[in-house]
C-alpha cells in the first residue's frame, strides 16, 4: 500500500464534484465556491498535476432555471432539465477557469462511450488530447439522450471510469458528505470515522449503506463502488466534503477525508476495461470444474459452460457466474451468442463439426478474462426511472 500524499504529488487527478455542491436549489449556481474550486484547480495544475474535472449539476441547475416543482422527475423532465442546466454549467466552467488562463473542454459521455471497446478508445484520445493541450475537461454524463436502461445514472461510478480510462492515480470525490463511517453517522451515534482503507474488502462494503442526498443520485454506495473500480486499477481515490470553499486546499490543509488505497496489482489497461463494464452483454453459467480452472488462471472452454443467457456478439463483455449463482469473472467471449449455445457442454475438438468452422478452442480467452470475485454489487441500475437531480 503506498501511503498519503499531498495531492499535488499526483500525475494525474480526477475531481468529481457533486450537485448540491455546486447548485442551490433556490438561487441557482454557487459562483464564489466554484470561483474557489478553479483557483484550487489551478495550482494543482501549475504544480505539473493534469486535472480532468467531472461535474455534476446539470439537472439540478436545469430544474432551478426551469423552476420545476422539488420531488422526483420524470424521465423526460430530467432530460430537458439536463438540457437547460449543461449549458449553464459548461459555460461557468469555461468562464471561472479563465480567470486563471485556463481552457475548458467539454465532454458529454454516454454509457456507450465507456462500455463499447471502439467508441471507448475514441473518447480516452479526445480527453487525453485535452490534457496534452494544458485544458481542464469537463465532464458529465449527456444525461439529454441517456434514458434509464443506458445511463450510468450517478457521477461516482462515471468519475471512475474516466479515471480508469486516462491512467489517472488519484480519483477524488467532493460531495456533501465527508467520508466512510463504519455506520451511518446520523443513526448510529457510536460511528467512527475511517481515515484510511487499505482494502475494499466485504465488511468496508457493508458500511456502505444506500442513502443519497436529494440533489445527488450516489450515496455511499455508488462511492464504494467507484473505488472498487478505481483503486483495481491502480487509482487512490478520497472522498471528502466540498462544503467549505476552496476544497482541494482544505484536504491539502489535512481537513477530514477519506483516502482509499490503491491495489498494489493492478490488472492491466484491457483487463481493468473489462472487470469495469458495467452492463455485461450476457451470462455464461459454468461448472464447479470450470471454475476451479478459472482461479488457476486457464481459460474457459465451451465444456464447461452449461447454459448460456443474452443477446451477445462475439468480442461483447458477458459476465462469468458459478455455480452458486454469483458472478465470479468477467470476460470477451469468442463467439455470438448463437453459436456459443451450439457448443455449450462440447469439446473443443467438436466445434468445427458443430460450427462448420474451426473457431477458439476457448469460449472466454485467459488473455480476455479477468476475475471479478464476489465483489461486485448489482450492476444493472433499471430501477432508475425518476431521477431525483
Ligand atoms: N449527471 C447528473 C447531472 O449533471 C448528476 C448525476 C449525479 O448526481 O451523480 O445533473
Amino acid at each position: 500500500m503506498t501511503a498519503r500524499k499531498a495531492l499535488s504529488s499526483y500525475r494525474r487527478v480526477v475531481i468529481k464534484i457533486g450537485s448540491a455542491l455546486l447548485v442551490d436549489r433556490k438561487t441557482g449556481l454557487k459562483a464564489a465556491w466554484l470561483d474557489s474550486i478553479c483557483s484550487d484547480i489551478a495550482a494543482l495544475k501549475s504544480a505539473g498535476v493534469d486535472v480532468l474535472v467531472v461535474s455534476s449539476g446539470a439537472i439540478a441547475l436545469g430544474r432551478t432555471v426551469l423552476d420545476f416543482p422539488s420531488g422526483a422527475l420524470k424521465l423526460e423532465e430530467s432530460q430537458a432539465a439536463a438540457a437547460v442546466g449543461q449549458i449553464a454549467l459548461a459555460r461557468a466552467w469555461s468562464e471561472s477557469l479563465s480567470r486563471d488562463r485556463i481552457v475548458a473542454g467539454q465532454i458529454l459521455l454516454t454509457l456507450g462511450d465507456t462500455e463499447e471497446r471502439r467508441r471507448y478508445l475514441n473518447a480516452r484520445a479526445t480527453i487525453k488530447q485535452l490534457l496534452k493541450i494544458g485544458a481542464v475537461p469537463i465532464i458529465n454524463e449527456n444525461d439529454t439522450v441517456a434514458t434509464s436502461e443506458i445511463r450510468y445514472g450517478d457521477n461516482d461510478r462515471l468519475a471512475a471510469r474516466v479515471a480508469t480510462m486516462t491512467g489517472a492515480d488519484l480519483l477524488v470525490l467532493l460531495s456533501d458528505i465527508d467520508g466512510l463511517y463504519t455506520a451511518p453517522p446520523h443513526l448510529d451515534p457510536d460511528a467512527k470515522f475511517l481515515d484510511v482503507i487499505p482494502a475494499i474488502t466485504p465488511e468496508i462494503e457493508a458500511m456502505a449503506g444506500g442513502a443519497a442526498s436529494e440533489l445527488s443520485r450516489g450515496g455511499m454506495r455508488t462511492k464504494i463502488d467507484a473505488g472498487k473500480i478505481a483503486t483495481g486499477a491502480g487509482c487512490a481515490m478520497i472522498i471528502a466534503s466540498g462544503k467549505t470553499d476552496h476544497p482541494l486546499q482544505a484536504i491539502e490543509q489535512g481537513t477530514r477525508s477519506s483516502w482509499f488505497a490503491p491495489s498494489e496489482m493492478p490488472v492491466t489497461a484491457r483487463k481493468t476495461w473489462i472487470a469495469g463494464q458495467l452492463q455485461p452483454a450476457g451470462e455464461l453459467h459454468i461448472d464447479d470444474g470450470a471454475e476451479k480452472a478459472l482461479g488457476l488462471g486457464k481459460s474457459l472452454l465451451p465444456a464447461g459452460v452449461r447454459r448460456i443467457e443474452g443477446h451477445f456478439h462475439r468480442g461483447d463483455t458477458v459476465a462469468i457466474i458459478g455455480t452458486d449463482h454469483h458472478e465470479i469473472a468477467r470476460g470477451l467471449v469468442s463467439y455470438d451468442a448463437e453459436e456459443a449455445r451450439q457448443i455449450t457442454g462440447r469439446k473443443s475438438s467438436e466445434i468445427e463439426a458443430i460450427l462448420g468452422y474451426a473457431g477458439r478452442a476457448a469460449m472466454v480467452h485467459r488473455g480476455d478474462l479477468v476475475m471479478t470475485g464476489g465483489l461486485r454489487s448489482k450492476v444493472n441500475r433499471k430501477e432508475d426511472v425518476v431521477h431525483a437531480g
